[in-house]
């Protein structure tokens, strides 16, 4: 039986990563800084909290690290453990880079020093590009990060490659461009958008105050996503690949979207200056070529099927009170 160490387990990617493996008959160990009764809430909500164990661990705590690699010896780790909110890091961006950068180091080097034979995944992300040139992003695009956030990405990104290539890890970078699900963090653009939308349905809320939406994203769904996460640590080489569904749209076609599925009228949307970012990028979407051609995964989804899903499944769950 294979051993998988997840950090990040209780966020949204780590339970779809971890139900996932769970299938694949994987025993998976999955980390959390602080254990508590919500912290397992997405784990319950895919049914899988009895089918994994949970370790107390802080990936910036380099004994801690030690510790959980010697505990149980994985054959992989998926680092998915980060401050991984944007807005968040122009707030807090000593914490972002240092949680974000430290924690890839640490379990870099315990791999190095334990058994560097473990197979190493960081969850890199699109930011990391930037103020881009030319569309779409592929693996050769210059990286040119736009918030501490994306500095601290592109950090984490080059020292996998660096162990890589120094100490011959199996470490891979897994470039992922925004994938959202019912399981994504409620202060995240899209959970944001369709929980107040709803509220503004319910005659809860007033208005949908909102920053820059004139720009265009690549958005993926979550679960699919993460099959591309294992894809990528079967592959015979390590290998650092981009992972998004290659075509990019407005966040205002988002907004109109779900605001016409609830009946919502166009003039309860509000543009708040206050709300926009330091720098934003208008256009992103990537290449995915390589992850279709390497790896094998496949993805087809439109954006608009994938809001419509998160949207039923907010409605059913009726968690909206204000
Ligand atoms: P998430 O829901 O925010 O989960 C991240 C987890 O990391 C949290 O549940 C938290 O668990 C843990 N964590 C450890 N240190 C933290 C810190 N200093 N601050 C905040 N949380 C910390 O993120 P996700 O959407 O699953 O994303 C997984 C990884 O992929 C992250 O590294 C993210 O940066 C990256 N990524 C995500 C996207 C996307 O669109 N979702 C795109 C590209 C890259 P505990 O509180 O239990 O410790």
């Amino acid at each position: 039986m294979k051993i998988a160490i997840i950090t990040g387990i209780t966020g949204q990617d780590g339970s779809y990563l971890a139900k996932l493996l769970v299938e694949k008959g994987y025993k998976v160990v999955g980390t959390t800084r602080s254990y508590n009764q919500s912290s397992t809430e997405k784990l319950k909500y895919l049914g899988i909290q009895d089918s994994v164990k949970i370790e107390e661990a802080d990936m910036s705590d380099v004994f801690s690290t030690i510790k959980l690699i010697n505990k149980y010896a994985p054959d992989e780790i998926y680092n998915l453990a980060a401050q991984s909110s944007v807005g968040l890091s122009f707030e807090q961006p000593i914490g972002t880079l240092q949680y974000n950068i430290t924690s890839v180091l640490n379990i870099l080097e315990a791999i190095r020093m334990s058994n560097s034979k473990i197979k190493f995944y960081q969850a890199s992300s699109s930011e990391m590009y930037g103020k881009v040139k030319k569309l779409p992003i592929t693996e050769d695009t210059a990286l040119h990060p736009l918030s501490p956030y994306a500095i601290s990405k592109a950090t984490a990104y080059w020292t996998v490659v660096n162990y890589r290539e120094s100490y011959n890890l199996f470490a891979c970078n897994g470039i992922l461009f925004n994938h959202e699900s019912y399981l994504r963090s409620n202060n995240f653009f899209v959970k944001k958008i369709i929980r107040e939308s709803i509220a503004i349905s319910k005659n809860k809320q007033e208005v949908l105050k909102v920053g820059n939406i004139d720009i265009k994203r690549d958005f993926g769904f979550t679960p699919d996503y993460v099959q591309a996460m294992w894809l990528l640590m079967q592959h015979h080489t390590a290998e650092d690949i981009t992972i998004c569904s290659g075509k990019s749209i407005y966040l205002r076609e988002i907004i109109i979207h779900i605001f016409k599925n609830l009946g919502i009228s166009e003039d309860k949307l509000i543009i708040d200056p206050t709300l926009f970012r330091p720098v934003d990028i208008e256009d992103m979407y990537g290449d995915n070529t390589k992850a279709k051609v390497i790896i094998g995964w496949q993805y087809d989804k439109s954006f608009f099927n994938v809001l419509d899903l998160i949207l039923e499944e907010e409605l059913r769950l009726n968690t909206v009170s204000s």
